[in-house]
């Protein structure tokens, strides 16, 4: 069995050395081969440097530069892209996380997991602008998915490869992938692992970051419950929206071909009007996002299902 270890690198310079010292300890000890993937997401730092100093010195460090700053995402992608092992993790590249927690991730997987997540039960990081919102999201991202995680924003995670190959990721979704490979049949857990103070360099992030999180949910929650069917969903809001619009707006229009009275300064003009052209648009989108999932799975070869296994077939 191999292990990669992605590791996002942007401005932490201060960090590399140590963390690299940190994970090549932890992963000699293991009975596993290993590589150690750096993505150097567009530092201007000399971090960029750092780490061809240590893949010079040492061919398990692979390291890819980006041309500028891409976002964690991205560069996490990357390295799932470029990652050859059986089992992969990723951590963040500023010591928050603890290289000595693989082990146990990788304990738990042996368990018959696909995917081990951490959970920083003791979080190192400013309580209002961080830990709280972060909880709120977490409550919130658990009830919308059904996938119930501590701890959606841990980097420190362990995936399958398999499961890595098959998903696309864009925007900020990487804390998405236990909701996305939901989707794909996965047995999840979650462990407490350790978490640390950064001691170095700056966080990329804020309070605006957990807005962002809440309104990719809305896409992911799209994606797991209605790619396959928009019109389920557009449709079922339009028929709701179109039936409180043309009843009420039927009615005025007979009421006014057999009483004469005139409707126009009614407000129920305007509202039933308004419902029923909202209605309609969104029964005609439905229709269209039918349209375009086929040509979503039909022209990249994707399908609606994912295989655990085939006995017999080639
Ligand atoms: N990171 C990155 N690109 C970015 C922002 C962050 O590669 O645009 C990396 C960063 O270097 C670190 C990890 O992602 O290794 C997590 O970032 P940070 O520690 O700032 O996030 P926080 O722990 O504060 O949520
Ligand atoms: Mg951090």
């Amino acid at each position: 069995m191999k292990i990669s270890v992605v590791v996002p690198i942007y401005n932490e310079k201060d960090n590399i050395e140590e963390l690299y010292k940190e994970l090549k300890e932890v992963l000699e000890s293991l009975p596993h081969q290993y590589e150690i993937i750096f993505v150097n997401d567009g530092s201007t730092d000399g971090s960029g440097e750092l780490l061809n100093q240590l893949a010079h010195q040492d061919t398990s460090v692979k390291v890819i530069h980006f041309r500028k700053n891409f976002g964690q995402t991205a560069a996490i992608s990357a390295g799932f892209y470029y990652a050859t092992g059986d089992v992969i993790f990723t951590m963040d590249g500023d010591l928050q996380n603890d290289p000595k927690d693989i082990p146990k991730l990788l304990e738990k997987m042996e368990e018959g997991y696909d995917i081990v997540s951490g959970w920083r039960k003791d979080r190192k990081d400013p309580y209002w602008t961080r830990v709280f919102p972060s909880k709120v999201a977490n409550a919130i991202i658990s009830a919308v998915t059904g996938v119930k995680l501590h701890d959606y924003g841990c980097s420190l995670k362990a995936y399958k490869s398999f499961i890595i190959k098959e998903l696309h990721l864009y925007g900020e979704q990487h804390r998405f992938i236990p909701a996305l490979a939901s989707e794909l049949g996965c047995k999840i857990a979650e462990i407490p692992v350790n978490h640390r103070p950064r001691k170095a360099g700056k966080s990329k992030y804020g309070l605006s970051r957990t807005f962002k999180v809440l309104l990719d949910l809305i896409v992911i929650k799209f994606l797991l419950f209605y790619k396959a069917k928009p019109m389920r969903i557009f449709g079922g809001i339009g028929s709701i929206l179109f039936l409180f619009g043309i009843f009420p707006l039927s009615y005025l229009i007979l009421y006014k071909i057999f009483t004469g009275a005139s409707i126009g300064t009614r407000p129920l003009l305007t509202i039933s009007t308004l419902l029923t052209l909202a209605g309609l648009q969104l029964i005609c989108l439905g229709i269209l996002g039918e349209l375009i999932i086929r040509l979503y799975f039909e022209n990249y070869d994707k399908r609606p299902y994912y295989i655990r296994e085939t006995v017999n077939i080639q």
